[in-house]
């Protein structure tokens, strides 16, 4: 079991949900987030505290559609634990329709504070 993040993160990505994750296994993308499903201890606490209504359980019929790139990505790109800032258009996007085939960045997260203190 698993909690994973769908669609209406994409160019969201509010990061509300990093800081009350317990085992922090989000990680981090350019333009969205995911979640690690086999260090996620479907504890639940990540869910209400997404804007975007972006995490889903696992038992969600939506969910299967966002296990496969979780996944993949969360091997990929860096983790996070703590909330940067939004993007300044974040609102703009809540709730666009489609938005992983228009907007998914395969790109790690990061990369502002690589360029800060790098
Ligand atoms: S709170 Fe929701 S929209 Fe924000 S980063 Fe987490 S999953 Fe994405
Ligand atoms: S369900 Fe719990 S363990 Fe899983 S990502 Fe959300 S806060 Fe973290």
């Amino acid at each position: 079991m698993t909690y994973v993040v769908a669609d209406n993160c994409i160019k969201c990505k509010y990061m509300d949900c990093v800081e009350v994750c317990p085992v922090d296994c989000f990680y981090e993308g350019e333009n969205t987030l995911v979640i690690h499903p086999d260090e996620c201890i479907d504890c639940g606490v990540c869910e209400p505290e997404c804007p975007a209504e972006a995490i889903l359980p696992d038992t969600d019929p939506e969910a299967e559609n966002w296990l496969a790139m979780n996944t993949k990505y969360a091997e990929i790109w860096p983790n996070i634990t703590v909330q940067g800032t939004p993007p300044s258009d974040a609102d703009e996007f809540n709730g666009v329709k489609g938005k992983y085939a228009k907007f998914f960045n395969p790109a790690p997260g990061g990369q502002e504070l690589d360029k800060k203190f790098g």
